[in-house]
């Protein structure tokens, strides 16, 4: 029996550059090939820190690192997500990356070219259970994220935008919201409240209040966009800021705004609570903007729509949240095909797995301070 587990442990060969390595053991799990993670790593000239009990790795090579973990196949390197198809993972007891890692992500923080040959890849010997999850409950432990508040946008008299058949936007973001919430609620152990969890009208302000008032550590608007060209298409995420990035983004804002000026800023009056306001925006400008590339990342993976980027304006229900917030577009309810999308149980759901998939990445990332 002990033969046979050893007999053959899969090889590869890595070229970096004009470098050779071989590597040992490659295994594969379902469609994906594994390499070795730190051990790997460290060969090449990385230096590979475990944080957050052993939860997320983080490489550099000098200058450059990327950042990984155990709950997502997604990377940070560069400022920037990289998807890698398949989560690192733990195979027979050892730290291992897919392939694609090397592919991918190695290149740019070696600046060199890198070549994977995969001479032989076996299945692992032994299948050891996946680390970190609450068996019993069955539910991720988060690392920092304890609270997370979901507004559903517009609701009561305020029906938002709508679809040429009648679709309410007001009904596509109370159904994607409720459906979140229950799936954080039984995937993770992140405690979840809602704004709204019926068909009520709430003004913006008090859907940033109460986030504020509730000490959340994560605010997110789900919406679903308008526009008056009805072949309009796509979802896009946005983050706060006091300027739009494009004129397109400044007219949402608008809408969303619904005649709801921001408040003022600093300089228009020496009110402290302005300047202290403008400075928590400031302070969280960072996470929520990553929090934003990771939805917008794993949306592009789940939906087979126009992806229309990370984007910035100034939307009151964003200003003064004192935690990372993001406001989602899911999608055009003005476009008759993407609205009758946006009311299917079955989109939904691939919309809330790559919105909770995102939420998981984004607490691994930032779970522990450098
Ligand atoms: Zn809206």
């Amino acid at each position: 029996v002990l033969a046979a587990a050893t007999a053959s442990a899969g090889e590869a060969v890595l070229h970096v550059g004009d470098q050779e390595y071989r590597v040992a053991p490659v295994h594969h799990l379902g469609e994906t090939v594994y390499l070795p993670g730190e051990s790997l790593l460290e060969k090449l000239g990385g230096k590979a820190v475990w944080h957050a009990g052993g939860r997320r790795l983080t490489v550099r090579f000098g200058t450059q690192g990327a950042t990984t973990t155990l709950f997502s196949s997604q990377v940070l390197a560069a400022q920037t997500v990289i998807e890698l198809g398949a989560k690192p993972r733990f195979v027979a007891g050892r730290f291992m990356l897919p392939l694609s890692f090397y592919e991918r992500v190695v290149p740019l923080l070696l600046a060199q070219p890198v070549r994977v040959e995969v001479t032989n890849a076996t299945a692992p010997p032994a299948v050891v259970p996946r680390l970190f999850v609450d068996k019993a409950a069955g539910r991720h432990r988060m690392l920092s994220l304890k609270k997370v508040v979901l507004d559903a946008g517009h609701g009561g008299h305020d029906p938002g935008a709508k679809s040429p058949e009648g679709i309410r936007e007001k009904r596509i973001n109370l159904e994607i919201t409720l459906a979140l919430a229950d799936a954080l609620r039984r995937r993770t152990d992140v405690e979840v409240m809602l704004t709204r969890s019926d068909d009520t009208f709430l003004p913006l302000g008090k859907r940033t209040a109460m986030a504020n008032a509730s000490g959340a550590d994560m605010f997110v608007c789900v919406h679903a966009n308008g526009a008056y060209r009805r072949s309009a298409t796509g979802f896009e995420v946005y983050f706060l800021s006091l300027t739009s990035s494009d004129q397109r983004a400044a007219d949402l804002a608008a809408l969303e705004n619904g005649g709801e000026a921001l408040p003022t800023g600093p300089g228009e009056g020496d009110d402290l609570n302005m300047i202290l306001q403008d400075m928590i925006r400031t302070e969280h400008l960072a996470a929520s903007e990553r929090l934003a590339v990771a939805m917008q990342a794993r949306l592009d993976l789940a939906m087979n729509l126009e992806n229309r980027g990370v984007k910035q304006a100034p939307f009151y229900v964003l200003a003064g949240a004192q935690m990372p917030a993001v406001l989602v577009e899911v999608g055009f309810v003005t476009n008759p095909e993407e609205a009758r999308l946006l009311i299917d149980p079955a989109n939904q759901k691939r919309i809330v797995d790559a919105l909770v998939e995102a939420i998981l990445f984004y607490d691994a990332v930032n779970g522990l301070a450098e």
